[in-house]
């Protein structure tokens, strides 16, 4: 199945507002602002915004979402209609440029939808930055395709590499159909990635999170990790008299669904992704709130983890900015809670401290 999205490929016009709700959705779902500058929409910084930034720099971090793409030798079809500040490298140099002043402990690598006869190599890239161990990513999950039969074999390859943690396939663009993760082979995949001790990532459309909860429900043997949210869109959640547009998706149901998946012990959230498609004219401690508190309630505190989705953060707000906003909006939880969210969780769920 390609992941390129035609409507885009070699377009003279980047439609910015179209890439982000089709082919940009691969990686970060929903829309982002158009024009957005990086200020804090509401102009100056706040007490709690203030707060938000010591709190930033005394608590660990482990980053269970970091995107790495060196433009020279690896290809990424979406790219091309993708606005331009994600066209160019981001490695661990500017990783460590967009990180600094923040204390992140270690970082997982999370596989950037590449051309699918780069796999291999990617996955063989990220395995080799792990166990050289000078970067602060320790981990990785890969791509895959778990609705091929060939499946099996790719992903023994790795079945004994101790830093790959996982499988994510983008299940959201717009020629992914859907029902795929729901196809006899794509479950048989799940369930084969349960018996090495692999998870998977969903990212997926939130109208098809039910197919989500079907999938995890038949895999109880294997671990998912819900990217971004389930991909809820921040400004559909705010009141009309303040929404610029019609809601992209309907927000009870995604509501209904993330409770469901929380229902499912063998399922994690992964705070994440939200940032990049925050609405403009609204504090991102506003917009965000309302998806972060009912995943983070939903969940509990011992089920949900940390993803900077940088640079595909950058679509909504710098790296930092994304961390002081979450601290922010967590600010009046425990502080043991907010340490697991941050990074105790994601320790435990991919066994960093041991591998
Ligand atoms: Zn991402």
């Amino acid at each position: 199945m390609s992941v390129v999205e035609p409507g885009f490929s070699g377009s003279a016009q980047t439609d910015r507002r179209r890439f982000l709700t089709t082919a940009g959705a691969l990686l970060v779902g929903g829309a982002a602002a158009a024009s957005r500058t990086f200020a804090h929409p509401s102009g100056a910084l706040t007490e709690t915004a203030a707060a938000g930034a010591r709190a930033m720099l005394a608590t660990p971090i482990v980053d269970t979402h970091q995107h790495l793409w060196n433009l020279e030798t690896q290809k990424l079809p979406w790219l091309d209609g993708a606005p331009e500040v994600l066209k160019k490298t981001y490695w661990l140099n500017e990783y460590a440029a967009a990180t600094e002043g923040l204390n992140i402990k270690s970082a997982v690598y999370m596989e950037v939808d590449i051309a699918p006869d780069q796999q291999i190599s990617e996955a063989d890239t990220l395995l080799e930055i792990c166990r050289k161990g000078d970067a602060p990513t320790i981990a990785a999950v890969i791509s895959g395709r778990p609705n091929s039969e060939e499946f099996a074999r790719y992903i023994h390859r790795y079945a004994k590499a101790k830093p790959i943690k996982g499988v994510r396939q983008v299940l959201h663009p717009p020629d992914c159909p859907r029902g795929l993760c729901l196809e006899k082979q794509f479950v048989r995949s799940m369930n084969l990635l349960g018996e090495i001790g692999m998870s998977f990532d969903l990212c997926m459309r939130p109208e098809d999170l039910s197919d989500a909860v079907t999938l995890v429900r038949q895999c109880p043997g294997t671990r998912f990790v819900l990217d971004h949210c389930g991909n809820a869109d921040p400004g559909s959640f705010l009141s009309e008299s303040v929404r610029k547009e019609a809601p992209k998706h309907d927000t009870e149901a995604w509501k209904a669904n993330i409770l469901q998946l929380a229902e499912q012990s063998n399922v994690i959230c992964k705070i994440s992704g939200v940032i990049a498609s925050a609405p403009t004219g609204v504090p991102f401690t506003d917009s965000l709130a309302p998806v972060i508190n009912h995943c983070l309630d939903s969940f509990g505190p011992d089920r949900v983890i940390f993803g900077g989705d940088w640079p595909v953060c950058l679509l909504g707000a710098p790296f930092r900015e994304w961390v002081s906003t979450l601290l922010t909006i967590i600010s009046n939880r425990p502080q043991a809670e907010q340490e697991k969210l941050l990074h105790k969780n994601a320790e435990k769920f991919y066994s960093l401290l041991t591998q």
